[in-house]
């Protein structure tokens, strides 16, 4: 098989960009926030959760809890109660508590807005750190959680299973006015037809775009049964 160059590989993105994004005009992060210590507070919640089960949770939190000093100050017994149908309840409260009382002693209660403070709260690692960069505060990051690893992967723009490799492949090929937008729009593609287990590929709108339907045709097969 031909390996496929660096600039053929980024001309193949724009194309994808291009049409995912006609397929998906109001493709955006699917947590609910409004500012910048709301989506810190969402993306907690939503580690091995429903994006829809964490909005469900935060929208009554999010009246009753406005600044750090509200989160940090809050019982915890207070907090396992209002966050009791989320899974690890325990442990995302002790995380949001940790992460909000580091943000008044050492951040004047605000979020950060560079990637190396982001990545000193506790709990923030570098997907959570680019996620909030790119979406709260508008600079260019590639966020990459479960969609965009494994659509980036059967797109052939990485063979890496790290995120942070991940991240490091997509940054050469990707349009970095595209960071944001492109990682939205691999989570609407990979939640809605390039799905884990049984990828629409015959009906996606880039599978002339993509390698994954040829290269992997007989486990294809073996999968639509
Ligand atoms: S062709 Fe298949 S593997 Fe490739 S992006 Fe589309 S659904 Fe995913």
């Amino acid at each position: 098989m031909v390996k496929e160059s660096q600039e053929a590989k980024a001309k193949r993105v724009k194309k994808i960009i291009a049409t995912l994004k006609k397929t998906y005009p109001d493709a955006k992060l699917a947590l609910n926030f409004s500012n910048p210590l709301e989506l810190l507070i969402g993306l907690i919640l939503a580690a091995q959760a429903h994006d829809d089960a964490v909005n469900s949770v935060t929208q009554e939190l999010f009246r009753r809890h406005r600044t750090a000093t509200d989160w940090a100050g809050e019982d915890e017994q207070v907090l396992h109660a209002q966050l009791r149908t989320s899974n690890f309840y325990r442990n995302k409260t002790r995380s949001i508590q940790k992460a909000c009382r580091t943000l008044m002693d050492h951040f004047g209660g605000q979020v950060p807005s560079t990637l190396d403070e982001l990545l000193t709260l506790p709990g923030v690692g570098r997907k959570t750190a680019n996620v909030i960069l790119g979406n709260a505060f508008e600079q260019p990051a590639i966020g990459v959680d479960t969609h965009v690893a494994r659509v980036s992967n059967r797109l052939g723009l990485t063979r890496q299973t790290n995120p942070d490799k991940i991240e490091a492949d997509l940054v050469t090929v990707v349009p970095r006015s595209e960071w944001v937008k492109f990682c939205h729009l691999l989570q609407f593609h990979g939640r809605r037809v390039c799905t884990a287990r049984n990828p629409d590929c015959p009906d996606c709108a880039i599978n002339k775009l993509c390698p994954w339907p040829k290269s992997n045709r007989h486990s294809q097969v073996s999968t639509d049964k």
